[in-house]
């Protein structure tokens, strides 16, 4: 099924869901610290309504969903939600994207309702760093989350971590030597002028070419991996004797648009073609109305852009479309 094909012929076969924008952390490169104006419960998708959408999308190809937000894990009830799009007809595929605070508690039932796989984001490993990265929680929770994944059968487990210059740069080689050790994916996130990162992100953007550096400079000899795990955008990578697996994320450095298979359904209800452009197309005057939706659904095909241009912003350039206003935390990563 091919019916989501923009004009540069990219298929869409992935939707990625935020299903809140509230969170119980305030990750200092997606939030501000205090004062963040979250939605009215009552503009958010019901789990009816996201179930609707994700119906005729499923009709059109997409089957794989990623759920999302905010933090998804403090809406209530998403096993309910996952076991619902778990039934729908042509979904293969069901993942979380969490920062693991609570997923000790849910990990069973997340998995039972039929949730595949899970990406658990982990900045750094010690504890006060945790505090001023995220600036609430508690790192200790994050890492029972991770084995609470570990023990119910998750796999793979994908760590997303966030590098930040001048932060957790010199983490780099623990987290390598986690890779190395642990039967998990540490996948290295370039820090992205997105909403209210805009703010500080140039003195914390570090291109991921650090990575391999460091790598390097620690001796340890790494070979790309073929075979792709999952849906991403992520470069792969083995050391050589080791257990795990690392990947980078660069969209900024080298940006993987060319291989764009994902669109993205906001909170309160609009499907962004492009996670950094301003334009998006509310799915609300179509709920209720299959053939209205599916027109959004193509009118997305029709106004998704080549790529972003946050290498442009980097350099200062102009731009060719407007940048969203919207935090990382109300598009979903
Ligand atoms: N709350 C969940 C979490 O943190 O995993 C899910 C939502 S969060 C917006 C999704 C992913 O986006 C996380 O891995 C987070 O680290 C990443 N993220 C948020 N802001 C970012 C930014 N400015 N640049 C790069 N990644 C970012
Ligand atoms: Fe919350 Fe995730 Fe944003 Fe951190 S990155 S503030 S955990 S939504």
């Amino acid at each position: 099924m091919t019916a989501l094909t923009d004009r540069f012929g990219r298929v869409h076969d992935y939707l990625r869901i935020s299903v809140t924008d509230r969170c119980n952390l305030r990750c200092l490169y997606c939030m501000p610290e205090e004062g963040v104006q979250f939605e009215p419960s009552e503009n958010l998708l019901t789990y009816d309504q996201i179930e609707e959408v994700v119906r005729v999308g499923a009709g059109l190809g997409i089957s794989k969903l990623r759920l999302t937000g905010g933090e998804p894990l403090v809406r209530p009830g998403l096993d309910g939600l996952i076991r619902r799009l778990a039934a729908i007809p042509g979904i293969r595929d069901i993942s979380l994207t969490t920062n693991g605070v609570l997923l000790a508690d849910q990990a069973e039932a997340l998995r039972a309702a039929g949730l595949n796989r899970v990406n658990i984001s982990l900045d750094t490993l010690d504890a006060s760093r945790f505090r001023f990265i995220a600036r609430r929680g508690d790192l200790k929770r994050v890492l029972q989350g991770i084995e609470a994944a570990a023990k119910v059968g998750f796999a793979p487990i994908k760590l997303n971590c966030v590098l930040l210059k001048g932060v957790n740069e010199d983490e780099i080689a623990a987290f390598l030597d986690m890779a190395a050790k642990q039967p998990l994916h540490v996948r290295f996130i370039e820090y992205m002028p997105i909403g209210h990162a805009d703010d500080n992100w140039r003195n914390h953007y570090l291109p991921l070419t650090r990575v391999l550096e460091i790598a390097a400079e620690n001796k340890l000899e790494v070979e790309p991996l073929s075979d792709v795990l999952g849906n991403g955008p992520s470069e792969d990578y083995r050391i050589k004797g080791g257990i795990g697996s690392f990947g980078l994320i660069h969209p900024i450095s080298d940006h993987f648009c060319q291989r764009c298979n994902r669109l993205r359904l906001t909170a309160d209800g609009s499907i962004k073609p492009c996670l950094y452009w301003v334009d998006e197309l509310s799915v609300k005057p179509a709920l209720g109305n299959p053939d209205s939706m599916h027109e959004i659904f193509m009118r997305a095909m029709d106004i998704k852009p080549l790529n972003h241009e946050m290498a442009a912003k980097l350099a200062n350039e102009d731009q060719s479309h407007e940048p969203t206003a919207r935090r990382m935390s109300q598009i979903g990563g």
